[in-house]
């Protein structure tokens, strides 16, 4: 019989009872007990629903208060000795300060640093190591909720991160190497899986999706000795699981470790299927993850059943089915979204329907009646968006497939185009500006909502947002910003607010996706081709020109960020959405022209983070990237000038993508790393304009003038005057208006003392 297994299920709850509870209990609204009560409650729920979705194995766990790296460190003891103290007085507030920092009766301690887990929008805890780090085991979190699947009768598989995986995702404080600590770390995972050994667990699954990623030698003889130790020793069965990828040249070393079954990914890489039964030896099994775990559509099953049978043959019984990764990364339920188009609603599928899927292809593979009358419903089902019209609109493909390489460029190179923007324009040296948004208040975020529910008048809300807009602008030209911007009041999200106004978005009620601890995000869903029906943008930056004669900036979100935010359709490759997405904007981008908007900002905050795992795949997904927010911005006359914005660190291994989009100015986020992040610019000699970011928008402190000046002057020191602008490092809508008033004005002088001792130095 093939076995229904999963390897990870949304923790935060359909209703995001798990934000509620924890966000409660932070506040001190709640006892721990509750909190914990809440945990319990839902784990039995998912594990119940797994079951009954027609998982025979069911994952513990993965069940996680904050993030499942943090539990792995704290499992191992790998706590920072700052924190120490705090989490031997009280394990959970300890546990929940390493998140969150704490700030409290004069401890001021930073919380541990936070990071992209893998291609994801799931963001990890960075556990902190050092040289001598000693490692224990500490509670028994995997043990006690084994247990308690088992006690409800379930059959349970304990997750753990694997040693190497969470060795290298983890930073060592002095610099010392990671994987050094292996041989230390290594003792604690032979206690733990005794341990779950002798509570009866017959099978562990042990992530280590490190191995999607480039190995070089030493993280080889790393997973070598990892896995030869750890099987050596009273352990269950282990599972190794790889995903959100093609194992590759890591194949053959997967391969040879004593580990009694492997998961491979084969969504992602359905083409290492061969490769990997050729490799997989005699006794081992093979979990094949042919549900996407990362994505939010019914699967083909015809195509997965096509694997499921090929594996089958050649295994038998030793073939385990499973999503492609944990289903973390999906929301819980898609049969709640009633409100959605009925066709589209069909074409859905979240982690429950996910497990559905997987136990029709184990059945279909069995051969079951039932299940091939199940199939030929669900094939229908699927075969429905091929042809629909509201995926395939012909006009969107043909404008497309008419765009030539003229589209892509501007219509003089930057040089000359400069001039003619200097004309227009008429900016001072170190001309300052914000990167958009202005703080989206509570009397804001509550007009729109009321607005929303009916509560307020479009007329009401359109005179609100309008003196929100006014006040923003009358404050811009009373500091003295010289490129104002409108202020973003009438936007919920960069993404959503724009998405809501393109054919091929919908909208979930309730597809939350953890992003990091209690923070969860509600992606759109791309599901068919982008057109732009009317205008998104031009009435209110229009508006908001009327009210002043200094240049007022347009502000777009780019395509690749509207991606990469979104969940994208799955039967066209993402490049092709991409440019459909982009041209849409490129029309934007052309209205806001006519309008008579000078100055236009296409935010790329996300480029960077779509760059596949693979170095090797890097090239083409830059090269499509590029071409998007070049065909989105390329399209207006010389003196209109084009911004882009990217609030990140780490350009060096994209500085020359970054360049080829060849905007007229980049604003970029360096005051956090007190503007070492324009290295790249600087050794790369960026030809066009930057504003690096001279105050960092995340924390609430107002920076003093002084330390502005110190910014600015750092990168006039290495960029030429003439190419720098005066800016924050991102968008203020998480700021209250007191701070912003106070460290804008600051910026304002800092700039204007700039150009002073510019002036005489000249
Ligand atoms: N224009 C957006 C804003 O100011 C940019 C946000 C971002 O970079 N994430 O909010
Ligand atoms: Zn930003």
């Amino acid at each position: 019989m093939t076995t229904v297994t999963n390897l990870g299920f949304p923790r935060i709850g359909p209703r995001r009872e798990l934000k509620h509870a924890l966000e409660s209990y932070w506040r001190g609204e709640s006892s721990a007990e509750q909190l914990q009560q809440t945990a319990r409650s839902l784990r039995q729920r998912h594990w119940k629903l797994q079951r009954d979705a027609g998982a025979d194995v069911v994952p513990s766990n993965d069940f996680s208060y904050y993030d499942q790296v943090l539990d792995t460190a704290v499992l191992v003891d790998a706590i920072p000795e700052r924190y120490r103290a705090l989490y031997d007085a009280n394990p959970l507030d300890g546990y929940f300060a390493l998140a969150r920092g704490v700030q409290r009766d004069g401890i001021d301690l930073h919380a541990l640093e936070m990071t992209k887990w893998f291609d994801t929008n799931y963001h990890y805890l960075v556990p902190e190591l050092h040289a001598d780090q000693p490692f224990r085991l500490r509670g028994d979190k995997p043990v006690a909720e084994y247990l308690e699947a088992r006690e409800q009768g379930l059959q349970a598989r304990p997750v753990l991160l694997g040693p190497v995986s969470f060795l290298l995702l983890s930073k060592t404080v002095d610099g010392s190497d990671r994987l050094a600590l292996l041989d230390r770390l290594l003792p604690v995972y032979a206690e733990l899986l005794a341990k779950l050994k002798q509570a009866g667990a017959e099978w562990v699954q042990i992530d280590e999706p490190c191995l999607v990623l480039d190995q070089d030698g030493d993280d080889h003889a790393a997973y070598r000795k990892a896995y030869t130790t750890l099987a050596a020793g009273e352990r269950p069965k282990l599972l190794l699981a790889t995903y959100f990828g093609a194992l590759g040249d890591n194949l053959a070393l997967v391969a040879s470790l004593p580990v009694d079954g492997l998961h491979v990914d084969l969504v992602r890489a359905p083409g290492q299927l061969d490769a990997v039964l050729d490799a997989l030896g005699e006794s081992k099994l093979l979990s094949v993850g042919v549900v996407d775990g990362r994505n939010v559509w019914r699967t083909d099953l015809d195509q997965a059943l096509k694997l499921v049978r090929r594996a089958h043959e050649r295994i038998g019984k030793r073939l385990l089915l499973a999503p492609s990764c944990s289903l973390l990364h999906v929301p819980v339920d898609a049969s709640v979204e009633t409100a959605l188009p009925a066709e589209l609603h069909a074409w859905l599928a979240f982690a429950r329907q996910k497990l559905e899927e997987l136990r029709l292809l184990a059945d279909a593979a069995k051969g079951l009646v039932h299940a091939y009358d199940a199939l030929d419903a669900a094939r229908a089902t699927f075969d429905t968006r091929r042809h629909s019209a509201q995926v395939h609109r012909p006009a969107v493909a043909t404008r497309l497939a008419s765009v030539d390489a003229r589209a892509l460029s501007r219509q003089s190179a930057y040089p000359q185009r400069r001039t003619a923007q200097q004309r227009r324009l008429g900016l001072p040296l170190l001309p300052t500006t914000t990167i958009g948004s202005f703080p989206q208040t509570h009397e804001v975020r509550e007009a729109r909502a009321r607005f929303k529910s009916g509560k307020l008048s479009e007329a009401d809300y359109d005179a609100f947002l309008a003196a929100e807009t006014e006040r923003c602008v009358r404050f811009q030209e009373d500091i003295g910003i010289d490129v104002l911007v409108h202020g973003e009041f009438e936007r919920n999200d960069m993404v959503e607010y724009f998405g809501e106004q393109l054919d091929g978005f919908a909208f979930t009620k309730l597809g939350w996706v953890q992003s990091y601890g209690s923070r969860c995000v509600k992606p759109p869903i791309i599901f068919g081709d982008v057109q732009r029906p009317a205008p998104m943008t031009v009435r209110w930056s229009r508006y908001a020109q009327s009210l002043t004669d200094r240049p007022m900036k347009g502000m777009l979100t780019g395509p690749v960020t509207v991606l990469q935010w979104s969940f994208v359709r799955d039967d066209q490759p993402r490049s092709v959405t991409c440019r459909q997405i982009a041209l849409a904007l490129r029309d934007e981008v052309q209205d806001l022209e006519a309008a008579g908007i000078g100055v236009i900002q296409i935010d790329e905050p996300a480029l960077r983070e779509g760059l596949p795992l693979r170095r090797s795949d890097w090239a083409e997904y830059l090269d499509w990237a590029v071409e998007s927010f070049r065909l989105a911005a390329s399209g207006v006359a010389d003196q209109t000038q084009i911004h882009t914005h990217m609030c990140y660190s780490e350009f060096n291994d994209i500085i020359e993508a970054v360049a080829a989009m060849d905007a007229d100015v980049i604003s970029i986020e360096t005051s956090r790393s007190r503007m070492e992040l324009l290295d790249a610019f600087v050794r790369f000699h960026y030809p066009n304009e930057i504003g690096p970011g001279v105050y960092d928008i995340h924390s609430p402190r107002v920076p003093e003038l002084g330390e502005m000046a110190e910014l600015l002057e750092k990168a006039a020191r290495v960029l030429k005057p003439e190419q720098l602008w005066v800016n924050p490092d991102c968008g203020l809508k998480t700021r209250g208006w007191a701070e912003v008033r106070a460290a804008l004005t600051t910026m304002v002088e800092a700039a204007q003392r700039m150009r002073e001792s510019l002036a005489v130095e000249a």
